[in-house]
């Protein structure tokens, strides 16, 4: 039988048939060899349908539970600042939207959702934002120093995008130990139909190469059904991803947002999203995989599903209530309303009733190793 690929939402193209039989073969060898050849990914890949989606959940889900039991990670997200130079096409935040409402934290605020988040459990905090130039190399090491003093034994992830590597050394020394760095599409032809001409994908491979060698806890990551996205593209995705062995990977649906040159375009499927996630953990057992805020957003069950096909991280809100809306990536962005205590507790909860636990602790990939 040949897999039936007539499900609505995927912005991905057909692809050459398989049969269910050959796909759950290929998924048999992504196990067994950690990933496949291009032409192999893409086929897989493109004969997404629920016989094949099933298959790889329970796969996917007998390895996470294998390597991280019931353990849920939590990450603590302190959106930062909004501001932003670059002029990405598909994000809410880029600098040529003159309706975004900007903001940026000042670091008294950011130590306080850092205590707050201590208070709650947390043990890892994410800092992320725009490119946003206020924020100098200087000041960014300042505040890490800072939130290393008051938080020994926490770790520090930054997400702020492309910096020169001194920079991320410097950030290193002053006791950064992760950081998030989505490459967004390994694809150089689709990176361009995503970014304007001064952004390219070599440099931004560089920089996760380069946090890498340094020796951050890395994650790159990309979005799902982004306009122009084709299994191919999907494809070198896993390639890249596989030889640059990140310790994360973060994914989720595109989502447009309205006041982007993508906000007509169709949003990501959530079914090809769960598919691709149960396929990153088969093929990298060990892998840091967060069930993502845009998952949580196309579906009410969007993080648990995620869980359910793979993934092991959830990176609840820490950001002040009052700059919640403002950090608006895409349309609809859920949790803008709920204090941290709130999103935390409410996490917890989802966890629970879908058979898992959040642990308290830093979540080291090299803990559980
Ligand atoms: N400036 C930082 C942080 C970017 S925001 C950086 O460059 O890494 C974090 C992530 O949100 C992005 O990497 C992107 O993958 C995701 N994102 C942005 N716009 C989105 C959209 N419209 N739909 C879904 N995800 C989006």
């Amino acid at each position: 039988m040949a897999a039936d690929r007539s499900e609505k939402g995927s912005s991905v193209s057909e692809y050459a048939l398989l049969t269910i039989e050959e796909g759950m073969q290929l998924i048999d060898r992504l196990q067994r060899e950690h990933g496949l050849p291009k032409t192999e990914m893409a086929a897989l890949i493109g004969a997404h349908c629920p016989e094949l989606r099933d298959y790889a959940k329970a796969k996917a889900r007998a390895i996470a539970d294998q390597q991280y039991g019931k353990d849920i990670y939590i990450r603590g997200l302190i959106e930062f600042t909004n501001y932003c130079k670059n002029d990405c096409y598909y994000c809410g935040i880029r600098c040529s939207n003159a309706r975004a409402k900007r903001y940026r934290l000042s670091k008294e605020e950011i130590l306080a959702c850092c205590r707050e988040g201590e208070k709650l459990g947390f043990r890892t905090f994410v800092l992320q934002g725009g490119e946003d130039p206020y924020y100098t190399d200087d000041r960014i090491v300042e505040l890490i120093r800072q939130i290393r003093t008051a938080h020994p034994d926490c770790a520090i992830t930054l997400s702020i995008g492309e910096r020169e590597r001194e920079s991320y050394e410097r950030f290193w020394e002053a006791g950064a130990d992760r950081y998030l760095l989505r490459h967004e599409t390994a694809a150089a032809s689709h990176y361009q139909k995503l970014h304007p001409r001064n952004m390219s994908l070599e440099h931004r491979k560089q920089c996760l190469r380069d946090l890498k060698e340094i020796g951050y806890q890395t994650g790159c990551g990309f979005m799902v059904g982004s306009p122009g996205q084709t299994v191919e593209h999907l494809a070198e995705d896993f390639l890249f991803i596989r030889e640059l062995h990140p310790e994360m990977v973060g994914i989720g649906p595109f989502i447009p947002h309205c006041d982007t040159p993508f906000a007509g375009k169709m949003q990501g499927s959530m079914e090809l999203t769960l598919y691709l996630l149960s396929l990153l953990r088969i093929g990298q057992p060990d892998l840091l995989l967060p069930a993502t805020t845009a998952l949580a957003t196309i579906h009410p069950r969007g993080r648990e599903m995620g869980i359910e096909a793979g993934a092991n991280v959830v990176m609840p809100n820490l950001s002040p209530v009052g700059v919640r809306d403002k950090y608006s990536l895409y349309d609809g962005k859920v949790c803008t309303g709920d204090e941290a205590a709130e999103c935390r507790n409410c996490l917890e909860k989802r966890m629970e009733s879908a058979g898992y636990h959040i642990v308290v602790g830093r979540g080291d990939h090299c803990d559980v190793r």
